[in-house]
């Protein structure tokens, strides 16, 4: 018999293989090896999954709110039980180290039902009074059935951050996890049916983007669209969903800036923060700040100090807790950032360090790894500082100045993050108030309240989620207008 995993869509309450008998192939990154069947599903799961949830709404969306709340709970405490399993099979389906997955991915995946199933029952709409004599009140109502399309980077972190808030808002969904990491996906569908979520009301369709995805948001009975993944989708989707004016949030690509300034605390805790929040992840996270920008006066000591500190990480076996970083998600995906490796060389770039793929010792022989690298020497215009890498690249640039560093960090088409680095107060909210980025952290990075707007601006985004915004994209307001005289 073989070993290979058989994942299973959720629809309707139940587990069960794609119609057309399909399946894709799922490796594990830090091996290269296949381990997993996930269903390549198409348009005829698609609609079983949505005539489902249209058919669950009307109890689902009349609810009670407790009930709602009670429901998300009893999830998030199904996942936390087993959140080392969920945490192993994370790091296993994606290539990440387990110990990120057991810090980072799966408690916030946890948190996000457990925001959501608070937030629900706080959430309140406005009245205005009119001095005409008549008081107008806003209802804020579900939308109906609603698609939530995911990416690799962070899988149930982002699955459960769109979902937790679609279904607490009274909304049945039909969520697509990326066709790259579907494992976690699965699990978390087991979860939802021991916790006892009705039938239809989530039903998770796994597959392509250019199969199921297409056929999910191309569906008539698809009410809204939030969507996280890369720019060129993000696009695909808005001009997909145009003519028929359906609602979309769109969470996409990012490149992100690093401004230091020489005034800054070089200690040791903000120099960890500085490699983290390049590296995290192999530097798939799309709050990754990808272009360090750092004044001229200290660049020289920042470079050699930065330098030293990024060589000392370590690369591999994802299973052990002395690596930093582990593979990255795909062999695609390792080709793609090699491929940006060879074009900062032609483009004229020094490496710092880094350049080149590791072949760890052992089991992890075969795995896509790639030493974290950093960049000297290329234009702001170059492709490089550009376009998104989304792997463990950074590029160092120095500058003169405030005008400069704003400059510098607003030169591409992206803004989503930027962090600020720097003592000087006033500087640190004349800067913050000047970049194009929907986050901007001071001296910080990744320090996240879920209450917060969460999003970017130009090619990174439109639409913000996180606390009462993502409870408003995934409801309709109807202002009621009751005449007093
Ligand atoms: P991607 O755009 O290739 O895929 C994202 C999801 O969309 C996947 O589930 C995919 O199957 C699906 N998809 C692809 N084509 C589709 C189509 N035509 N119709 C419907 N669905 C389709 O992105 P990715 O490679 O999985 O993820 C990496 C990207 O995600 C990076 O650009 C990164 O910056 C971005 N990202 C953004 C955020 C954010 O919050 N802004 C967070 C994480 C990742």
């Amino acid at each position: 018999m073989s070993d290979l995993l058989k994942l299973a869509n959720l629809i309707d309450g139940r587990l069960i293989s794609p119609q057309n008998g399909q399946w894709l192939d799922v490796f594990e990154p830090a091996t290269a090896q296949r381990y997993a069947d996930c269903p390549d599903s198409d348009a005829a799961d698609i609609d079983a999954a949505v005539a489902a949830a249209t058919r669950a709404y009307p109890a689902w969306s009349a609810a009670p709110v407790a009930e709602r709340a009670r429901l998300l709970e009893r999830i998030a405490d199904r996942i936390e039980v087993r959140l080392e399993e969920f945490a192993q099979a994370e790091s296993r389906d994606s290539g990440k180290p387990v110990a990120l997955a057991r810090r980072l991915d799966i408690p916030r995946a946890v948190s996000n039902l457990r925001f959501f199933a608070t937030a629900i029952t706080q959430f309140s709409s406005e009245s205005h009074a009119m001095d005409g004599g008549a008081i107008n009140y806003t209802l804020r109502q579900p939308l109906g059935t609603v698609a939530c399309i995911s990416p690799w980077n962070l899988p149930l972190y982002l699955f459960t951050w769109k979902i937790a808030p679609a279904l607490a808002a009274g909304n049945t969904v039909v969520a697509k996890p990326s066709e790259v990491t579907p494992l976690t996906a699965w699990m978390f569908a087991q979860a939802c049916i021991d916790a006892g979520l009705p039938p239809g009301v989530l039903n998770i369709v796994h597959g392509t983007g250019a199969r199921t995805g297409q056929a999910l948001i191309a569906h008539p009975g698809i009410k809204a669209i939030s969507f996280t993944g890369s720019t060129r989708v993000g696009a695909a989707i808005a001009s997909a969903t145009a003519p028929r004016f359906i609602k979309t949030s769109l969470e996409m690509g990012g490149k992100n800036p690093t401004l230091v300034f020489a005034d800054w605390e070089a200690s040791e805790a903000n120099w960890s923060t500085l490699l983290r929040s390049a590296f995290s992840n192999q530097g798939q996270i799309c709050l990754c700040g990808s272009r360090i920008l750092v004044e001229r006066a200290v660049y020289e000591p920042f470079k050699s100090a930065f330098v030293e500190r990024v060589r000392a990480l370590r690369v591999g076996d994802p299973q052990d807790p002395a690596n930093d970083l582990g593979a990255v998600v795909s062999r695609t995906h390792f080709d793609k950032v090699m491929g940006h490796l060879a074009l900062a060389r032609e483009e004229g770039g020094t490496i710092l360090c880094g350049g080149e793929a590791v072949h760890p010792q052992g089991r992890c022989a075969d795995g896509w790894f790639i030493a974290p690298t950093l960049i000297e020497g290329l234009g702001a215009d170059s492709r490089t500082n550009q376009e998104e890498i989304f792997g463990p690249v950074a590029t160092l640039i120095p500058f003169d100045g405030e005008d400069e560093a704003v400059a510098l960090a607003n030169a591409t088409n992206y803004g989503l993050a930027a962090s600020v680095w720097t003592t000087n107060l006033k500087r640190a909210h004349r800067v913050a108030a000047r970049l194009e980025s929907g986050i901007v952290w001071i001296n910080c990075w990744l320090k996240r309240d879920l209450r917060t707007p969460f999003g970017g601006v130009k090619q990174s985004g439109v639409g913000r989620e996180g606390g009462i915004d993502a409870l408003r994209f995934f409801t309709e307001p109807k202002n009621v207008c009751v005449d007093l005289e």
